[in-house]
C-alpha cells in the first residue's frame, strides 16, 4: 500500500512537470510569435515614419521645382506687357534652367508661337486634358499630361493614365496670363525634364527605394519611378480622393488587390495642384528584418530548447537518481531489516555496546540467557548485569587491551543471570571499526557453554578412555579415513615397523607412505600393498591375514571397515606379532606328525602323505610303491641287550635306510619296530630294488652298541600303488600282507603284494 502511494506520488509528479514543461514550451512559442509580431510591428511603423519624412522631402522638393519654374515663366510673362516675348528670352530663362528642356509661347488657339526649340513652332497643343488652376494673381496654372520624347517636337501625349512616364519624357508646365488690356492672353509652356526629376528624386537619400509617383491633383499621373503596378491604382484613387477631401498627407499599411502588403504614403503640395504617392512592398522590406527577426527569434527558441532539454533531462536524472537513491536506500532498509530480524533470530545473544562498553542493543536471545530483557540491558555496562567475580582483573584487562586494540578476543568466563545463577558463557567480542579504522561499536556474542562445556568433559574422558585402550591394546592400531588420512594409530606401530618418532608425529597426515614402508619390511611388498588395495575397495572386514616380514617375524593383520550409523567413514588395521605362535604351532605340528625317537615323520604324517600321492594319482596317472619295514626279532633284541639298545637299533634302521632314499622318498616310524617308505614315480623293479638295498644294508651292518655287536635284520613288504586303488588302507592293507609273506617265509627277506 506504501509502495502504491510512493508510486502515485512519483506519477503526480511526473504529471506536474511534464504539464509545466509543456506550459512553458506553449509560453515559450506565443512570447516567440509575440516577439516577432511585436518587431515587425516596430519595423512598420519606422518604416512609416520614413515615409512620412520622405513624402514630406521628395513633395517639398518637387514643389520648389515647380514653383521654380513656374516664377521663371510669370518673369518672362511679366516682360510680355512692355514687349513682345522673344525667343532671347526665353533661351536666357532656359539656360539658368537646366531641367527645362524647352520654353514655348503659345497663342490662344494653342498654336506655339515662339520657343527655345525650332522643332516646336508651329505645331498645335491642345490644352483641354488639362485643367485650370488659377492663381492667387489671376495668373491660370496648368501641369501635364508627361510626353514622351525629348520635346514637342518628337514627343507625344501620354494619354494612358495607367502606363508609367517613360524615362525620356517630359511634363509641360503651362503658365498664362489675362491681361486687363486688350491685349490677348499670353500662354508659356515649359517641359520638365523626366530625366532630371528620376536624378533628382534619386538624390533624396533614401534607404527602402520606394515607388514614387507624381499625381496631378485631379488624379493623373504625371510621373513614376517605376513601371505601371495596376495594383496601385485604388491606392491612388484613393489618395485623390483624400486630397479632394482635405487630407494632404498621410501613412499607412494596404493590402493590394493582389494581396500584396504596402506601406504607403502621399502628400499633395499645399499650393500647387500636385501630390505623390510613395509605396513600397511590405514583404520585400521586411524580408530582411523578418529573416534577422526570425534568425535572432530561433537563436532564443534554440537556447530555450536547449534550455527546456537542460530542464527536462535535469529532471529526468534527477528523477533516475532520485529512483536509484530510492532503490538504494530501500535495499539499505531492507537489508538492515534482515539483519535485524537474523540478529533477533539468532540462538546466541548478541549485545552491541558503544567503544565504553555502555549496551545500545540486544536481541531476545539475550534474554533467554541473562533474564535481562533488551529494556534492562540498554544504557548498562554488561559486567554490571552479568559480572560473577569468578574471573579476576588480569582477566578482564586482558579482554579490553584485546578489544582496544581492533582485535576479536574470544574466550570462556563464569557469568551470572539475573536470578543469581550461575553459567559458562563462551563469549566473542568483535570491535566494528569505521573507515578510518577508529572503533565504533564491540559486538559481544554470547553462548551458553554450560552444557557443552560438560559434554567436552565428558568427551575428553572419553578420548583419554580411548587412548588408553589404544594404547594399551595388545597390537598395532592404524585407523585411516576415506580421505586416507591417517586419524589414530599408537605407538606399537612404530615399534612393529622400527620406525623413530611418536603418534603426533604422523597423525593426520597420508597414510600411504606408511603402507609403503611397511610394504618394505614385508617379504613381499606388492603382495602386501595390492591386498591393501583389495581390501580398501571391497570394504569388507578381514582377519587373521599372515604376513611374513623379511626378519623372519610372522604378523597377522586385521582389516576393519568402521562404520557410523552405516555410513564408513575410515578404516582400521590392526597388526599382531605371532612369531611366537607361528613357532609353538610348528613344534606342535612337528610334535604331530615326528617320532621323537628317531625324528622322522609318523604314522599319521605317513598317512597324511600317502592320501595326497593316492590323490596326485588320481589327477595324474602313474605309480608309487609302498615299502612296509618290521626289524625281525626285534622283542628279542630288547630283551637281550636291554630296551635302550632296541632305541638304538630302532635309530640305527632310519640311518641305514635314509642314506638309500631319494629326495622324494619318504621314511616314516609306523609304530614300535615297523616303518614304511612313500615311493612317488616309482614302479615295481625300482621299489623292489630299493627295500632289497635296505635289507641287504641292515643285514650286512650291524650296531654297535656298548662294544656288542647287534644284528639287525627286516622283513620288507612292497606294493604298488596307482589310481586304481579305492584308498590309502587299501594300499597299506596289501604292503602289510606283503610283509606278513615275508615274515611267515623265513623273514629278512622281501615280499611284493
Ligand atoms: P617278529 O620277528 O615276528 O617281528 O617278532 P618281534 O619280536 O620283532 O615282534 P613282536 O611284535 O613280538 O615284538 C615287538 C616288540 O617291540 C615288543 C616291544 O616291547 C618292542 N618295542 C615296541 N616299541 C619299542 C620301543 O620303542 N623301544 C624298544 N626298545 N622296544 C620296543
Ligand atoms: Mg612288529
Ligand atoms: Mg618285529
Amino acid at each position: 500500500m506504501d509502495k502504491l502511494n510512493k508510486r502515485l506520488r512519483f506519477l503526480a509528479a511526473d504529471f506536474a512537470f511534464a504539464a509545466v514543461f509543456v506550459l512553458c514550451v506553449v509560453l515559450c512559442v506565443l512570447v516567440y510569435l509575440y516577439q516577432s509580431d511585436v518587431q515587425i510591428r516596430q519595423q512598420n511603423k519606422i518604416h512609416l515614419s520614413i515615409a512620412e519624412r520622405d513624402t514630406a522631402y521628395i513633395s517639398h522638393d518637387i514643389g520648389l521645382l515647380l514653383q521654380n519654374i513656374d516664377h521663371s515663366l510669370r518673369t518672362v510673362l511679366d516682360t510680355a506687357a512692355s514687349k513682345p516675348i522673344q525667343t532671347d528670352t526665353l533661351l536666357s530663362v532656359l539656360n539658368n534652367a537646366p531641367y527645362l528642356n524647352s520654353i514655348s509661347l503659345i497663342d490662344p488657339q494653342g498654336k506655339i508661337t515662339v520657343s527655345t526649340s525650332a522643332g516646336n513652332i508651329g505645331r498645335i497643343l491642345d490644352l483641354s486634358p488639362c485643367p485650370v488652376y488659377p492663381q492667387s494673381s489671376g495668373d491660370l496654372f496648368r501641369v501635364g499630361p508627361a510626353h514622351m520624347g525629348y520635346d514637342f517636337s518628337d514627343g507625344t501625349p501620354l494619354t494612358d493614365n495607367a502606363k508609367s512616364t517613360p524615362n525620356q519624357g517630359f511634363i509641360p508646365i503651362i503658365h498664362t496670363r489675362l491681361f486687363d488690356t486688350n491685349e490677348e492672353e499670353k500662354t508659356l509652356v515649359a517641359t520638365l525634364d523626366i530625366g532630371y526629376l528620376l536624378h533628382r528624386i534619386a538624390n533624396v537619400p533614401d534607404t527602402l527605394f520606394p515607388r514614387i509617383a507624381l499625381l496631378r491633383s485631379d488624379g493623373l499621373r504625371l510621373f513614376d519611378t517605376m513601371q505601371t503596378d495596376p495594383a496601385l491604382l485604388m491606392f491612388e484613387r484613393d489618395t485623390v480622393k483624400r486630397w479632394q477631401n482635405g487630407e494632404f498627407s498621410g501613412a499607412r499599411e494596404l493590402t493590394a488587390i493582389d494581396a500584396r502588403h504596402l506601406i504607403v504614403a502621399h502628400r499633395r503640395h499645399p499650393q500647387l495642384p500636385v501630390g505623390i504617392t510613395w509605396t513600397v512592398d511590405r514583404d520585400k522590406l521586411l524580408k530582411d528584418t523578418v529573416i534577422k527577426v526570425q534568425r535572432n527569434n530561433m537563436t532564443i527558441m534554440l537556447l530555450m530548447i536547449i534550455g527546456m532539454t537542460c530542464v527536462l533531462f535535469g529532471y529526468l536524472f534527477f528523477r533516475h537518481a532520485n529512483r536509484h537513491q530510492r532503490e538504494r536506500l530501500s535495499k539499505i532498509e531492507a537489508q538492515r531489516s534482515l539483519l535485524e530480524s537474523s540478529l533477533n533470530a539468532c540462538a546466541n545473544a548478541i549485545v552491541i555496546t558503544k567503544p565504553n562498553g555502555i549496551i545500545e542493543w540486544s536481541n531476545p536471545a539475550l534474554t533467554t540467557l541473562t533474564g535481562y530483557t533488551a529494556a534492562e540491558a540498554i544504557g548498562k555496562h554488561p559486567g554490571i548485569l552479568t559480572k560473577s567475580g569468578k574471573q579476576d582483573k588480569a582477566f578482564y584487562a586482558h579482554m579490553w587491551q584485546t578489544i582496544l586494540s581492533g582485535r576479536v578476543w574470544h574466550g570462556e568466563l563464569i557469568n551470572r543471570r539475573k536470578d543469581g545463577s550461575l553459567y559458562d558463557e563462551l563469549l566473542t567480542i568483535a570491535p566494528a571499526l569505521d573507515s578510518e579504522g577508529v572503533i565504533q561499536h564491540f559486538v559481544a556474542t554470547k553462548q551458553d557453554f554450560t552444557q557443552q562445556k560438560a559434554a567436552r568433559e565428558e568427551l575428553a574422558i572419553a578420548h583419554s578412555h580411548l587412548n588408553a585402550v589404544v594404547e594399551n591394546f595388545p597390537g598395532s592400531l592404524i585407523m585411516e579415513d576415506l580421505q586416507g588420512r591417517i586419524v589414530l594409530l599408537n605407538q606399537d606401530v612404530f615399534e612393529l615397523l622400527g620406525l623413530p618418532g611418536t603418534e603426533e608425529y604422523v597423525l593426520g597426515k597420508p597414510v600411504h607412505p606408511l603402507m609403503v614402508f611397511s610394504s618394505r619390511v614385508a617379504e613381499d611388498s606388492q603382495v602386501f600393498l595390492d591386498h591393501v588395495e583389495e581390501m580398501r575397495a571391497a570394504a569388507r572386514p578381514s582377519y587373521g591375514e599372515e604376513i611374513r616380514f623379511k626378519d623372519g617375524r610372522w604378523i597377522e593383520r586385521d582389516f576393519i571397515p568402521i562404520r557410523l550409523q552405516e555410513n564408513l567413514i575410515g578404516f582400521l588395521y590392526i597388526y599382531r606379532d605371532i612369531s611366537q605362535r607361528k613357532r609353538h604351532a610348528r613344534e606342535l605340528w612337528q610334535l604331530a606328525t615326528s617320532d621323537p625317537l628317531t625324528g622322522i615323520p609318523n604314522r599319521r604324517a605317513f598317512f597324511e602323505s600317502i592320501e595326497r600321492e593316492r590323490a596326485r594319482l588320481t589327477r595324474y596317472p602313474g605309480e608309487a610303491a609302498v615299502l612296509m619295514i618290521d626289524i625281525d626279532h626285534f622283542k628279542q633284541i630288547n630283551d637281550t641287550y636291554t630296551h635302550a639298545a632296541g632305541d638304538a637299533v630302532l635309530c640305527h634302521v632310519v640311518r641305514q635306510a635314509r642314506k638309500l632314499l631319494r629326495e622324494s622318498d619318504m621314511l616314516a616310524r609306523l609304530g614300535g619296530e615297523e616303518f614304511a617308505i612313500l615311493m612317488p614315480q616309482s614302479n615295481r623293479e625300482g621299489a623292489l630294488g630299493l627295500a632289497e638295498r635296505i635289507r641287504k644294508v641292515l643285514e650286512e651292518t650291524p650296531l654297535t652298541y656298548n662294544d656288542v655287536p647287534i644284528r639287525v635284520t627286516a622283513s620288507i613288504g612292497v606294493t604298488i600303488m596307482n589310481h586304481t586303488d579305492p584308498s590309502a588302507d587299501k594300499t597299506l592293507s596289501r604292503a602289510d600282507h606283503a610283509l606278513y609273506e615275508a615274515k611267515r617265509n623265513g623273514r629278512n627277506r622281501v615280499e611284493i603284494g
